[in-house]
């Protein structure tokens, strides 16, 4: 039997390469895991927690605010973004540091370099050369910012990777894409007091996201003095002495101190030397696997946003633990992608699970709404005009729930909750018998007593397994 320096070779230690790496190790394998930037991945580097920093950051504007209402008299304030970058590096610093801990603490083998694929059962660590044989090799490289749309001086914009760490706040800021990133960083940086202009492509926020929540989104980020250019994209980035000039197609042209691009991911599969192994990739550059995260070459497997299932986090560390389970633990897992909760945290945020409407409807032969749309106890007294939506897409002919969808405060710590419900298979009627909880926003869910809308189908369709919360 061939003889290896590793069990379990692991390339990229964001969110699911550390999981599958410590799990596979407490399994007893002997784990070597390679990071080329800094431990913990995009989610705690550049992503999900720093982002979410910034989004508890921003909230202080409207909470300060609405406290008037409130008998509030508070005195001038002030925001200090370099003091807010240091404290977020501090609390990144601090968890990147847990991960490399936990990584010491389950033995496994930390190399600090980029890591390539020289054959099926071979890794060349970039660092100093060394080759290292592994029975298992695990990608997990992550995915990394597009930087399209190619148009001349498109090198004088920045991308979510450098959004964390300017030196300043942009006065005028330029956010190309109408991605939940485009809309989580306008609307944090609109409170933070810099004046945000979005150029997306399509008519409208969200793509994939419910129709009603989309024009939500987008009218609170217009409330928040954010210019919204639909159907427009940059053709020229220009350098001038006050920042940058940027023109859009329709003729228009705007100037901001910051252009961030925001407009999709790609698969981190580029120079991994995928084709030395025969590892196959689809035609986005992600890494194709079956149901068990395996690839076409029997010792090589993939999790995360490399192989671009449902690229979040969570899903991530999910998919990373079902693949040691199942190799290493001797259990078997396939991760199920459907049902899956989701947040876009722009301010008021979106929080839902299952399908939206559009999906339901092109699965289902009858699909039920119910919609509520109400201000808040809160907003009685604050003034503020924004009101909560509320979606529930249920199936017309079984009563089961199939999506929920909520705009508004805390949506995201509902959805949390609501998958547990959806993903038991939860009807209509088992919302309708739960009795409220008195007041709360929530309560409006277990009170949607009278339908919106039905939809029929005259034409039975195929009866499809869920989707994802994507259309
Ligand atoms: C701005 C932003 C906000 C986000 N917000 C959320 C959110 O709110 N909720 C959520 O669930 N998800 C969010 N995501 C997505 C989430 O961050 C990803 O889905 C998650 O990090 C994917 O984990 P991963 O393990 O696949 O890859 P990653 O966490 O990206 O880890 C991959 C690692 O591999 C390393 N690497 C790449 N190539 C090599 C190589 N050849 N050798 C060695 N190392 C290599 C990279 O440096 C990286 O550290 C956000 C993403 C971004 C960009």
């Amino acid at each position: 039997m061939a003889v290896f320096d590793v069990d379990l070779f692991v390339i990229g230690a964001g969110s699911g390469g550390v999981r599958a790496a410590r799990v596979a190790a407490a399994h007893g394998a002997k784990v070597m895991i390679a990071e080329e930037f800094r431990i913990g991945g995009t989610c705690v580097i550049r992503g999900c927690v720093p982002k979410k920093l910034l989004v508890y950051a921003s909230r202080y504007k409207d909470h300060f605010e609405d406290a008037a209402g409130f008998g509030w008299d508070l005195a001038e304030r002030s925001f200090d973004w370099p003091r807010l970058a240091a404290a977020k590096e501090k609390e990144i610093s601090r968890l990147s540091a847990i991960y490399r801990d936990n990584l010491d603490k389950a033995g496994v083998a930390i190399a600090d370099c980029r890591a390539e694929i020289e054959n099926a059962h071979r890794v060349r660590l970039r660092a100093d050369g060394r080759t290292v044989s592994a029975r298992i090799i695990l990608i997990s490289t992550g995915a990394a910012p597009v930087l399209g749309p190619d148009v001349p001086g498109r090198e004088h914009a920045i991308t979510s990777n450098e959004v964390f760490d300017l030196p300043e706040l942009p006065k005028r800021m330029l956010i190309v894409g109408g991605g939940y990133i485009a809309v989580e960083f306008a609307s944090i940086f609109a409170r933070l007091g810099t004046e945000v202009s979005i150029a997306a492509r399509g008519e409208n926020l969200l793509r994939g996201f419910d129709v009603e929540m989309r024009f939500g989104v987008a009218d609170a980020l217009a409330c928040a003095g954010v210019k919204l250019n639909f159907g427009m994209l940059p053709t020229r980035i220009e350098k001038t002495p006050a920042g940058y000039r940027v023109s859009l197609t329709k003729g228009i042209q705007i100037h901001a101190d910051q252009v961030m691009i925001a407009t999709g991911r790609r698969p981190n599969t580029s120079g991994l030397g995928l084709e030395k192994a025969g590892v196959e990739c689809d035609s986005l550059g992600a890494v194709k696997v079956d149901a068990f995260s395996k690839t076409n070459v029997e010792s090589i497997y993939a999790v995360g946003d490399v192989t671009n299932r449902v690229a979040l986090t969570p899903v991530a560390i999910r998919e990373g633990h079902a693949f040691a389970e199942t190799v290493f633990g001797g259990k078997p897992e396939a991760v199920v992608h459907s049902n899956v909760p989701t947040a876009v945290f722009s301010t008021p945020e979106l929080g839902c699970v299952g399908l939206t409407e559009t999906a339901a409807r092109a699965i289902y032969d009858c699909v039920d709404i119910y919609l509520a749309n109400f201000r808040s106890l809160k907003a009685a007294l604050s003034g503020r005009r924004e009101k909560i939506l509320m979606k529930l897409v249920a199936d017309g002919a079984t009563d089961r729930v199939l999506g929920v969808h909520i705009l508004g405060e805390d949506a995201s710590e509902m959805a949390q909750l609501l998958g547990i419900a959806v993903k038991m298979g939860a009807k209509k009627s088992d919302f309708d018998a739960t009795v409220a909880l008195h007041p709360t926003s929530a309560e409006e869910l277990v009170t949607l007593r009278t339908r919106t809308a039905r939809f029929e189908r005259e034409i039975p369709g195929p009866e499809g397994p869920d989707s994802g919360p994507l259309d």
